[in-house]
């Protein structure tokens, strides 16, 4: 687990709001770029003058002549040149962004208009909007040769035409980088809403929409939210239409894990042009915890429910991927379709793992899963 959030230690008197800043480790970096940066000293002073001087947790700032402004915790001294932060004056520290992993995801709201079972990121009613704000610096911060990047909430369309600034923006800075955002899609029900967003016209963005069963009134009790499903179908449906790419999400749980098999037959009738379905493990964090009961199953217990789904999807030629599950709980023919999928910075083994032959092909686990609960019928491979 790679920790993203931490307090500095402010060296000169109160914490000052740095906000959005990029994080340099090159002590003879251009004035041009150091003016702009935060270099982390691992005990030596930069020959360039950075905006701000933090110093490894490991280092005396006494031994580096003052000239530091803020000491990371330990935790932080993972920082690395081209990473982005964020600095506030109560001296909190967020990660937004790792330039070594394809695994960046930013988060726009807590706000949310669903309430699901298992919502990893429980929705809060307040003004996030700093995060709209910080987003749109960081944008801006981020290598135009990044890979992909993730957005992701609460539900990012909740900002209505400001989501759709934002995405403009990203579309400018970051043309060649593959964009995913997660979305309940209800937004796009609204026809001229997906017109805006298909006219941001970003040759690789796609929208991660969750439909949980092909029962309506499932699906919105899943999501605890009336007319739901309708409006989120009506969004696929719409975005289709415009040509947009569009992933179907299940995320598999005791609620639709015996409806499955019926869900992959809905889309693949009814919704066999989008573009990928992604069936997924549970991480056990959020509101999982507190609907424990309600919505685990050991994925051990559904494994031939799940290659079942697999052969529905596949054969109607549909682009299917089996996320967040353990190579020793699948059955052989869901091979073609499993992912490592865990994000690098919360991916995790058991114990159980120690000695397993293919512990480099799998996927492991959410570190909240090894923590909160996790199968009792792993079986490392032994050749
Ligand atoms: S035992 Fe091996 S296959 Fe099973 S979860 Fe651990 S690493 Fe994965």
């Amino acid at each position: 687990m790679i920790p993203l959030h931490g307090k500095v230690i402010p060296l000169k008197g109160q914490g000052v709001d740095i906000g959005v800043i990029k994080i340099s480790r090159d002590p003879n970096a251009h004035p041009v770029l150091a003016a702009d940066c935060a270099f982390i000293s691992n005990g030596q002073l930069p020959a360039s003058k950075f905006k701000i001087v933090i110093a490894q947790s490991n280092v005396n700032p006494r031994d580096i002549n003052g000239g530091v402004d803020l000491q990371l915790p330990f935790e932080l001294d993972h920082l690395s040149e081209g990473d982005v932060v964020s600095i506030r004056s109560d001296n909190r520290l967020r990660v937004l962004f790792r330039k070594k992993s394809h695994q960046n995801s930013i988060l726009l709201t807590e706000r949310c208009n669903h309430y699901c079972l298992m919502c990893s990121q429980p929705p809060k009613d307040v003004d996030d909007s700093y995060l709209m704000a910080e987003t749109k610096e960081l944008i801006k911060l981020i290598p135009e040769d990044t890979i992909e990047i993730g957005f992701t909430g609460g539900e990012p369309t909740l900002y209505g035409d400001e989501f759709i600034a934002l995405m403009q923006l990203v579309k400018n800075y970051l043309p060649n980088t593959a964009i995913h955002i997660l979305s309940n899609g209800r937004a796009f029900s609204d026809i001229d809403f997906a017109r805006k967003y298909a006219a941001i016209g970003h040759k690789d963005m796609m929208l991660g929409i969750p439909l949980y069963s092909d029962d309506p009134d499932q699906h919105n009790y899943i999501v605890q939210s009336e007319n739901a499903f309708n409006e989120t179908v009506k969004g696929i449906l719409n975005l289709k239409s415009l040509n947009q790419l569009v992933e179907i999400r299940v995320v598999l749980h005791k609620q639709n894990i015996t409806r499955l098999t019926k869900l992959c037959e809905f889309i693949a009738r009814n919704l066999l042009f989008v573009d990928h379905v992604a069936l997924m493990g549970l991480e056990i964090i959020g509101f999982t915890r507190a609907n424990f009961d309600q919505l685990w199953i050991d994925p051990y217990d559904y494994k031939d429910i799940l290659s079942e789904a697999v052969h529905i999807l596949t054969s109607y030629g549909m682009n299917v991927s089996v996320y967040n599950s353990q190579l020793c709980l699948v059955n052989a023919d869901v091979l073609p379709c499993y992912r490592k999928s865990i994000s690098d910075w919360k991916n995790e083994y058991a114990p159980e793992c120690v000695g397993c032959t293919k512990l480099s092909e799998c996927g492991g686990f959410f570190a909240s899963g090894i923590q909160h609960g996790y199968s009792k019928h792993l079986k490392p491979f032994i050749s």
